[in-house]
């Protein structure tokens, strides 16, 4: 027992007189990220002074959510997944609007939710293979969904697109290639894609909303790798 305490505090000393590291040794979790969309590493991030143009609020009268369980990189353990948007608490059958201008690449206004043993499959598969494929996330748990391809006008580092799901109807007649306006409403928020789709009632709606920035080193979503107490405050500063 003595030899033990004695190799921990030889170890605690050596560790407070070890050299402090320098600033090209830090590990990206201690830059400062006030300010920044998302953060992969010192070439790829997106800090809001590097936006052309701010965002419409998607659901009008709701802002940014508090709660970081509704924010990006909160854990989703019922699809073995994470969180790559924001929660906007609109009711069911709130108009949605188009955040920025841009093309529309989907509109799946005749999307059916499966029923409610097809979806616990769906989710179970999902663990099985210990996070969300693809093609159940997109075809199955966004539900009815418009994606918005934003080129390069919001910022012009990254190709941008917005996702809108879960949403209870799409506006009558839009299709992909569509062009909107920010501000367009573009369909009403629901439950589809949801467990309360699922199950037909009207539980749970709100408005599931993602953004996405493209380069040729792959795909970020906003607030990857931003931690958790400035998401809100960043995000923020997205919006008008
Ligand atoms: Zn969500």
């Amino acid at each position: 027992m003595k030899n033990r305490n004695l190799y921990i505090l030889s170890a605690l000393f050596l560790g407070a007189c070890a050299a402090p590291t320098s600033s090209l040794e830090r590990s990206s979790n201690q830059i400062d990220k006030t300010g920044y969309l998302f953060y992969q590493n010192s070439d790829i991030n997106l800090h809001i002074t590097e936006l052309k143009n701010k965002l419409v609020l998607p659901a009008e009268e709701y802002g940014v959510p508090d709660y970081i369980n509704l924010l990006p990189n909160a854990k989703r353990d019922y699809r073995s997944g994470y969180h790559m948007g924001v929660d906007f608490s609109s009711p069911m059958n709130y108009p949605i609007r188009a955040a920025f201008d841009g093309v529309v690449v989907r509109s799946n206004a005749h999307q059916q939710d499966v029923d409610i043993d097809t979806y616990n499959y769906f989710l179970s598969l999902s663990s099985q293979v210990g996070k969300t494929p693809d093609d159940i996330y997109n075809f199955i748990l966004l539900g009815k969904s418009v994606v918005i391809d934003h080129g390069y006008n919001i910022t012009d580092k990254y190709r941008a697109i917005t996702v809108y799901s879960h949403l209870s109807s799409i506006t009558e007649g839009m299709m992909a290639g569509d062009v909107v306006q920010a501000g367009d409403i573009i369909g009403l928020s629901g439950n589809t894609g949801t467990s309360s789709g699922a199950l037909q009632n009207d539980k749970g709606a709100h408005l599931h909303w993602e953004l996405f920035f493209d380069d040729k080193s792959g795909r970020y979503f906003l607030g990857q790798n931003i931690p958790s107490d400035l998401l809100k405050i960043n995000i923020e500063q997205l919006f008008q």
